[in-house]
Protein backbone atom coordinates (compact mmCIF):
# COMPACT_ATOMS: atom_id res chain seq x y z
CA UNK A 1 0.00 0.00 0.00
CA UNK A 2 1.75 3.12 -1.14
CA UNK A 3 1.76 5.94 1.17
CA UNK A 4 -1.27 8.79 0.77
CA UNK A 5 0.71 12.73 1.64
CA UNK A 6 -2.74 14.39 2.72
CA UNK A 7 -2.92 18.59 2.88
CA UNK A 8 -5.49 18.82 4.84
CA UNK A 9 -7.45 21.46 6.85
CA UNK A 10 -8.90 23.27 4.24
CA UNK A 11 -10.91 23.09 6.42
CA UNK A 12 -10.40 20.90 9.25
CA UNK A 13 -14.28 19.49 8.94
CA UNK A 14 -13.87 18.03 5.47
CA UNK A 15 -10.33 16.50 6.45
CA UNK A 16 -12.15 14.65 9.19
CA UNK A 17 -14.62 13.23 6.38
CA UNK A 18 -11.18 12.37 4.62
CA UNK A 19 -9.58 10.81 7.03
CA UNK A 20 -12.68 7.97 7.24
CA UNK A 21 -13.82 7.75 4.14
CA UNK A 22 -10.23 6.51 3.26
CA UNK A 23 -10.18 3.96 6.29
CA UNK A 24 -12.97 2.61 5.37
CA UNK A 25 -11.78 2.25 1.43
CA UNK A 26 -9.39 0.75 2.58
CA UNK A 27 -10.89 -1.44 4.97
CA UNK A 28 -13.68 -2.70 2.30
CA UNK A 29 -10.73 -3.30 -0.05
CA UNK A 30 -8.59 -5.15 1.71
CA UNK A 31 -10.34 -6.23 5.02
CA UNK A 32 -9.45 -8.01 8.66
CA UNK A 33 -7.20 -4.85 10.54
CA UNK A 34 -6.31 -3.10 7.50
CA UNK A 35 -6.12 0.74 7.52
CA UNK A 36 -4.33 3.51 5.46
CA UNK A 37 -0.69 4.19 5.38
CA UNK A 38 -1.30 7.76 5.55
CA UNK A 39 0.48 11.72 6.35
CA UNK A 40 -1.24 14.76 7.13
CA UNK A 41 0.02 17.96 7.13
CA UNK A 42 -2.41 20.13 8.29
CA UNK A 43 -2.83 24.00 7.74
CA UNK A 44 -4.13 26.90 9.67
CA UNK A 45 -7.47 27.78 7.28
CA UNK A 46 -7.50 31.32 8.75
CA UNK A 47 -4.45 31.95 6.77
CA UNK A 48 -5.60 30.33 3.96
CA UNK A 49 -8.77 31.82 3.41
CA UNK A 50 -7.33 35.51 3.91
CA UNK A 51 -4.89 34.91 1.32
CA UNK A 52 -7.53 33.52 -0.83
CA UNK A 53 -9.51 36.86 -0.17
CA UNK A 54 -6.81 39.17 -1.81
CA UNK A 55 -6.41 36.58 -4.55
CA UNK A 56 -2.36 36.25 -3.38
CA UNK A 57 -2.02 32.74 -5.40
CA UNK A 58 1.58 33.37 -5.26
CA UNK A 59 2.28 33.08 -1.41
CA UNK A 60 -0.81 29.98 -1.39
CA UNK A 61 1.53 28.55 -4.32
CA UNK A 62 4.40 28.87 -2.12
CA UNK A 63 2.61 27.58 1.00
CA UNK A 64 1.73 24.63 -1.06
CA UNK A 65 4.92 23.76 -2.49
CA UNK A 66 5.90 23.78 1.18
CA UNK A 67 3.55 21.54 2.81
CA UNK A 68 4.47 19.12 -0.40
CA UNK A 69 7.43 19.00 -0.03
CA UNK A 70 7.33 18.26 3.90
CA UNK A 71 4.87 15.26 2.78
CA UNK A 72 7.99 13.94 0.21
CA UNK A 73 10.58 14.14 2.72
CA UNK A 74 7.67 11.66 4.96
CA UNK A 75 7.63 9.12 2.16
CA UNK A 76 4.30 9.97 1.14
CA UNK A 77 4.11 8.73 -2.20
CA UNK A 78 0.85 9.96 -3.76
CA UNK A 79 -0.92 13.46 -2.96
CA UNK A 80 -4.41 14.12 -1.95
CA UNK A 81 -4.97 18.24 -1.47
CA UNK A 82 -7.88 17.95 0.70
CA UNK A 83 -9.93 20.63 -1.14
CA UNK A 84 -10.93 21.73 -5.08
CA UNK A 85 -10.17 25.22 -4.59
CA UNK A 86 -6.19 24.43 -3.97
CA UNK A 87 -5.91 22.28 -6.59
CA UNK A 88 -5.17 26.18 -8.00
CA UNK A 89 -2.00 25.12 -6.74
CA UNK A 90 -1.45 22.10 -8.42
CA UNK A 91 0.64 23.09 -11.25
CA UNK A 92 3.07 24.99 -9.03
CA UNK A 93 3.54 21.65 -6.41
CA UNK A 94 4.01 19.98 -9.28
CA UNK A 95 6.96 22.11 -10.92
CA UNK A 96 8.51 21.46 -7.33
CA UNK A 97 7.99 18.30 -6.43
CA UNK A 98 8.06 14.51 -7.47
CA UNK A 99 4.80 12.77 -5.77
CA UNK A 100 1.98 12.28 -8.57
CA UNK A 101 -0.80 14.49 -7.44
CA UNK A 102 -4.42 13.09 -7.31
CA UNK A 103 -6.73 15.76 -8.77
CA UNK A 104 -9.87 16.14 -7.73
CA UNK A 105 -11.36 17.60 -11.14
CA UNK A 106 -9.82 14.60 -12.89
CA UNK A 107 -10.96 12.01 -10.97
CA UNK A 108 -14.38 13.41 -10.12
CA UNK A 109 -14.80 14.10 -14.40
CA UNK A 110 -13.64 10.01 -14.43
CA UNK A 111 -16.89 9.23 -12.38
CA UNK A 112 -19.17 11.54 -14.44
CA UNK A 113 -18.23 10.27 -17.25
CA UNK A 114 -18.81 6.16 -16.02
CA UNK A 115 -21.90 7.41 -15.31
CA UNK A 116 -22.62 8.69 -18.69
CA UNK A 117 -23.57 11.92 -18.08
CA UNK A 118 -22.77 15.05 -20.52
CA UNK A 119 -23.92 18.12 -18.93
CA UNK A 120 -23.62 18.95 -15.06
CA UNK A 121 -24.02 21.61 -12.87
CA UNK A 122 -20.87 22.53 -10.72
CA UNK A 123 -21.25 24.25 -7.27
CA UNK A 124 -18.01 25.27 -5.10
CA UNK A 125 -16.38 28.10 -4.07
CA UNK A 126 -16.45 31.21 -6.72
CA UNK A 127 -12.88 30.54 -7.50
CA UNK A 128 -14.19 26.31 -8.41
CA UNK A 129 -17.10 28.11 -10.11
CA UNK A 130 -15.23 31.25 -11.90
CA UNK A 131 -11.56 30.08 -12.67
CA UNK A 132 -11.17 27.45 -15.13
CA UNK A 133 -8.90 25.09 -13.64
CA UNK A 134 -11.78 22.60 -12.35
CA UNK A 135 -14.17 23.29 -14.75
CA UNK A 136 -11.45 22.61 -18.18
CA UNK A 137 -10.58 19.40 -17.12
CA UNK A 138 -14.32 18.65 -18.10
CA UNK A 139 -14.63 20.39 -20.72
CA UNK A 140 -11.21 18.49 -21.77
CA UNK A 141 -13.19 15.01 -21.26
CA UNK A 142 -15.94 15.56 -23.14
CA UNK A 143 -18.62 16.89 -19.99
CA UNK A 144 -20.37 20.83 -21.01
CA UNK A 145 -20.51 22.49 -17.17
CA UNK A 146 -22.66 25.32 -16.01
CA UNK A 147 -22.81 27.30 -12.64
CA UNK A 148 -25.39 29.01 -11.25
CA UNK A 149 -26.00 32.97 -12.07
CA UNK A 150 -23.47 35.34 -10.53
CA UNK A 151 -26.25 36.75 -7.14
CA UNK A 152 -26.45 32.39 -6.19
CA UNK A 153 -22.75 32.19 -6.65
CA UNK A 154 -22.23 34.58 -4.02
CA UNK A 155 -24.90 33.14 -2.06
CA UNK A 156 -23.10 29.51 -2.13
CA UNK A 157 -19.71 31.03 -1.75
CA UNK A 158 -20.88 33.12 1.70
CA UNK A 159 -22.36 29.85 2.92
CA UNK A 160 -19.13 27.50 2.75
CA UNK A 161 -16.79 30.54 4.31
CA UNK A 162 -19.20 31.74 6.84
CA UNK A 163 -20.71 28.23 8.13
CA UNK A 164 -19.70 25.42 6.14
CA UNK A 165 -15.90 25.71 7.33
CA UNK A 166 -17.43 26.42 10.68
CA UNK A 167 -19.37 23.12 11.42
CA UNK A 168 -22.60 25.33 11.22
CA UNK A 169 -25.18 23.08 9.06
CA UNK A 170 -28.34 25.59 8.78
CA UNK A 171 -31.21 24.19 7.49
CA UNK A 172 -32.32 27.73 5.39
CA UNK A 173 -28.99 27.63 3.74
CA UNK A 174 -29.67 23.85 2.64
CA UNK A 175 -32.67 25.27 1.08
CA UNK A 176 -30.95 28.25 -0.62
CA UNK A 177 -28.58 25.08 -1.92
CA UNK A 178 -31.45 23.07 -2.90
CA UNK A 179 -33.27 26.22 -4.70
CA UNK A 180 -30.26 26.80 -7.06
CA UNK A 181 -30.03 22.54 -7.76
CA UNK A 182 -33.45 23.07 -8.82
CA UNK A 183 -32.78 25.99 -10.97
CA UNK A 184 -29.80 24.47 -12.56
CA UNK A 185 -31.56 21.21 -13.39
CA UNK A 186 -33.87 23.45 -15.42
CA UNK A 187 -30.79 24.37 -17.26
CA UNK A 188 -30.42 20.92 -18.27
CA UNK A 189 -27.99 19.79 -15.66
CA UNK A 190 -28.03 16.20 -15.13
CA UNK A 191 -26.01 16.24 -12.35
CA UNK A 192 -24.42 18.08 -9.46
CA UNK A 193 -20.97 18.24 -8.93
CA UNK A 194 -20.60 18.91 -4.92
CA UNK A 195 -17.21 20.93 -5.90
CA UNK A 196 -16.36 21.79 -2.26
CA UNK A 197 -15.47 19.39 0.29
CA UNK A 198 -17.44 20.45 2.74
CA UNK A 199 -20.85 20.96 0.58
CA UNK A 200 -21.52 16.88 1.80
CA UNK A 201 -21.76 18.49 5.52
CA UNK A 202 -24.65 20.17 3.92
CA UNK A 203 -26.61 18.38 1.07
CA UNK A 204 -26.50 14.26 0.42
CA UNK A 205 -28.94 12.00 -2.50
CA UNK A 206 -31.24 11.86 -0.31
CA UNK A 207 -32.21 15.68 -0.82
CA UNK A 208 -32.31 15.48 -4.81
CA UNK A 209 -33.27 12.95 -7.45
CA UNK A 210 -30.31 14.50 -9.78
CA UNK A 211 -27.29 12.40 -9.52
CA UNK A 212 -24.55 14.02 -7.04
CA UNK A 213 -21.13 13.90 -7.33
CA UNK A 214 -19.36 14.34 -3.92
CA UNK A 215 -16.20 15.43 -4.86
CA UNK A 216 -14.87 14.73 -1.00
CA UNK A 217 -15.81 11.45 -1.33
CA UNK A 218 -14.86 10.45 -5.12
CA UNK A 219 -11.55 11.98 -4.31
CA UNK A 220 -10.80 9.85 -1.41
CA UNK A 221 -11.69 6.48 -2.51
CA UNK A 222 -9.86 6.92 -5.87
CA UNK A 223 -6.76 7.82 -3.71
CA UNK A 224 -6.95 4.62 -2.04
CA UNK A 225 -7.83 2.52 -5.06
CA UNK A 226 -4.45 4.32 -6.89
CA UNK A 227 -2.66 3.39 -3.39
CA UNK A 228 -3.72 -0.20 -3.67
CA UNK A 229 -2.76 -0.61 -7.47
CA UNK A 230 -0.04 -2.80 -8.71
N1 LIG B 1 -12.80 22.97 1.08
C1 LIG B 1 -13.30 23.89 0.14
C2 LIG B 1 -13.08 23.43 -1.29
O1 LIG B 1 -13.18 22.25 -1.52
C3 LIG B 1 -13.22 25.32 0.40
C4 LIG B 1 -12.17 25.80 1.32
C5 LIG B 1 -11.02 26.36 0.55
O2 LIG B 1 -11.20 27.43 0.01
O3 LIG B 1 -9.97 25.74 0.44
O4 LIG B 1 -12.90 24.20 -2.19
Amino acid sequence: MKKIGLIGGMSWESTLMYYELINKKVKAMLGGLHSSNCVLESVDFSEIAELQAEENWKALDALMISRAKSLQNSGAELLVICANTMHLCVDAIEQHTSIPVVHIAKVTADEIKEARLDKVALLGTKFTMEKDFFKNILINAGIDVIVPEEEDRDLIHDIIYNELVRGEVQPASKKTYLRIIEALKGQGAQGVILGCTEIPLLIGQEDTDLPLFNTTKIHAEKAVERALEG
